[in-house]
């Protein structure tokens, strides 16, 4: 990580100075990965087994540490935040962390990602800690296909999906990363089927191309463009490919589904660069801020905040962070490369 020596441009910076970077992008998106673990282990997550370290512990930033540079973001215009992980639920008392989000001034919208796994128990708490609303990842609904991609059960998430539902984590949305030969592609694809499964649960699904990870899942053979997923015929029944593709405020592009139960969201890091309209931040689980996904020169806060650095210089670090934040994000992950992989940055 780089050093985050902090730069001092003000003696004193204003509270509400708001964060934007050098292409007029205002950055109010800050998503917060709170642990580097994970009960699960999918494919395209993470290196193998044997090649996966988590970080020790005390490299793990305090919820008392998270607040704070979530204050001091919501301070400079960051209304929307995002607990994520690895794992956010298996972290111990994270409820307790959702707690002192829902309660920073100007933070507007709580949400989180998550496998599910754990959901069933804790969605009518997290809902009342102020948790506002969830999204899930479901990569495929057969049962012995998920457990060889993710290590996990598929039951338990689907569980959890309807506690969410019932708990009012709503609008709840469905994450699923196209992989050919897995649930894509020719005889393998779920598209349709998660398309379904979706709409009968009030949820909005979107599908994601896969991104190349450093030791992760093998890009070049499972790699699936949406726009070859967007020429089957069972997904051309389902989903209006005619419809001029809208945008909301996040990365996903959408179109509407031909039933008129709502949108199909596309997330496309490779065939479509999303990042003209990109608002977010990225804090890791060992306090480095990072505000590109595939650009590895992030900062280190958590080193700064253990030197005793003020909440000026958490601010200096995050106007430096807009300053750096690259145009458009590569997604180059060579072998040479240092790209960490999903579970290490936070999805
Ligand atoms: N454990 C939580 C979960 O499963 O949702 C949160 C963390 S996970 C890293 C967040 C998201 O990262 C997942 O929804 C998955 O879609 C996405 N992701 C991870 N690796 C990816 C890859 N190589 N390409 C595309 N998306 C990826």
């Amino acid at each position: 990580m780089v050093e985050a020596t902090p730069i001092r441009f003000f003696d004193k910076m204003p509270d509400n100075s708001g964060l934007m970077d050098r292409f007029g992008r205002q950055l109010t998106y800050l998503r917060i990965s709170v642990t580097d673990r994970c009960n699960m282990r999918c494919d395209y997550c993470r290196p193998a087994a044997d090649a996966y370290q988590a970080e020790p512990r005390d490299h793990i930033l305090s919820y008392e540490e998270i607040e704070r540079i979530a204050r001091v973001a919501a301070a400079m215009g960051v209304s929307k935040l995002r607990i994520t992980g690895g794992e956010p639920l298996v972290r111990r008392d994270l409820l307790t962390l959702v707690e002192k989000l829902a309660a920073i001034p100007g933070i507007t919208d709580l949400s989180m990602t998550t496998n599910a796994t754990l959901l069933a128990k804790y969605a009518k708490d997290l809902a009342a800690a102020g948790l506002t609303r969830i999204n899930v990842s479901l990569d495929s609904l057969n049962a012995l296909r998920f457990r060889k991609l993710t290590g996990g059960e598929l039951a338990p998430v689907l569980a959890g999906i309807k506690a969410a539902n019932t708990a009012g984590l709503t609008p709840i949305k469905l994450n699923a990363v196209l992989m050919r030969g897995i649930n894509a592609g020719d005889e393998h694809s779920e598209v349709a089927e998660l398309i379904d499964f979706a709409s009968e649960h009030g949820a909005t699904i979107r599908f994601i191309e896969l991104m190349p990870m450093k030791q992760g899942m093998d890009w070049d053979a499972h790699y699936i463009s949406i726009d070859e997923v967007l020429q089957r015929d069972d997904v051309r029944q389902r989903v209006d490919v005619d419809a001029a593709l809208t945008t909301g405020n996040t990365a996903a592009r959408y179109l509407p589904l031909k039933n008129g139960s709502g949108d199909v969201g596309f997330i496309m890091p490779m065939s479509e660069r999303f990042c003209e309209g990109c608002n977010r931040l990225r804090l890791t689980s060992d306090g480095g801020l990072r505000s590109c996904l595939p650009a590895d020169d992030q900062l280190n806060l958590r080193d700064l905040i253990r030197r005793g650095g003020s909440d000026d210089d958490i601010r200096a670090v995050f106007l430096r962070s807009a300053l750096i934040k690259p145009e458009i994000g590569i997604y180059d992950f060579d072998a040479e490369s240092e790209k960490r992989s999903m579970i290490h940055i936070g999805g």
